[in-house]
């Protein structure tokens, strides 16, 4: 059993503590947010009044936050916990963030003498609750032997991407996929509508053909699958909003090393107009944006 600290308590961080603490660990708990922290006590997970109390004498240290700058505030600066924490810690930061907020991060979690690895996750909320997430990590090996199994009482596919930030870019390069994945799928089945084939007939055809992929066959932009958000008007799943984030994240990354993305450019754009209006609603809704554009 180890003592874990956990930070960021939302749609995704919830149910990680929770897991964990089925897997028998001690989960203490902070966010900003009390009603979050209750939720977690209400799964068996230790209240903390603050970032210092739930990092303190911990084994392994989780955050759980929504972007760089989050993460910056908990973990960088004067008041962050690499500088606040007396002995050495182990960080694991699971949250989808920039490469220079996380490079910055190993940096100085490393200078102090802290254990740190990046671990974004893939998989959704779906995914939290059923610990079947997949963890993408980057950081030394050691450390990532050292992690792995909390990890695993999270998620069912652990990998080790590779060095300080890597497991950050395998994320950003699998978003990426899935964004532009799921334009071009919402764009076959707006033209198959538009010239008489049924959404159930491009499903099963293209289903055993070459346009196959995960976007189609578990989680179709046209409403062929029950308990996709397409058959249960685009409640988020995963967010559009969070999409055009991790879209942003890749272009910002291929901009600052010299590469250009063309389709994760024009994608980008697309998830923009559409998150002016929509953000909130499930990234599969492009789908219905795109037919009236
Ligand atoms: P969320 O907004 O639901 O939760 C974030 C939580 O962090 C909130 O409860 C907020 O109160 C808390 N928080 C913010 N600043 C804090 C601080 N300074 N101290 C303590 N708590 C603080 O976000 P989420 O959907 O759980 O996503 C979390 C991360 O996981 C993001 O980086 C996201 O990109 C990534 N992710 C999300 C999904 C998904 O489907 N939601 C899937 C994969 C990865």
């Amino acid at each position: 059993m180890a003592k874990i600290g956990f930070i960021g308590l939302g749609h995704m961080g919830n149910p990680m503590a929770r897991n964990l603490v089925k897997a028998h660990h001690e989960v203490h708990v902070f966010d900003l947010d009390r009603a979050a922290i209750e939720t977690a006590v209400r799964g068996g997970c230790i209240g903390a009044y603050s970032l210092l109390e739930v990092a303190s004498d911990k084994d392994f240290i989780i955050t759980m936050l929504p972007a760089g700058k989050h993460v910056r505030s908990v973990l960088l600066g004067e008041n962050g916990l690499l500088e606040q924490l007396k002995e050495p810690g182990f960080f694991i930061d699971c949250s989808t963030i920039d490469l220079t907020t996380t490079q910055d991060v190993h940096e100085a979690a490393t200078f102090k003498g802290h254990g740190i690895l990046d671990a974004p996750v893939s998989g959704g909320v779906a995914g939290a609750e059923k610990a079947t997430l997949t963890f993408m990590v980057g950081g030394l090996h050691d450390a990532f032997i050292k992690a792995q199994p909390i990890l695993a009482s999270m998620g069912k596919n652990v990998f080790h991407a590779g060095a300080a930030t890597h497991g950050q870019v395998a994320k950003m390069c699998n978003n990426l996929m899935l964004g532009i994945h799921m334009i071009g799928t919402s764009e076959a089945f707006i033209l198959a509508e538009k010239l008489g084939l049924a959404a159930s007939t491009l499903y099963e055809i293209a289903s055993a053909s070459s346009g196959q992929s995960w976007t189609l066959s578990r989680y179709c932009p046209a409403p062929v699958l029950p308990d996709t958000p397409a058959c249960n008007g685009y409640k988020a799943g995963f967010a559009a909003a969070m999409m055009l984030k991790d879209l942003n994240l890749a272009i910002e990354a291929a901009r600052n090393n010299d590469t250009t993305l063309p389709l994760t450019e024009k994608a980008g754009d697309l998830y923009d107009d559409f998150c002016r209006d929509s953000g909130a609603l499930d990234f599969s809704a492009i789908i219905e944006f795109l037919k009236v554009r």
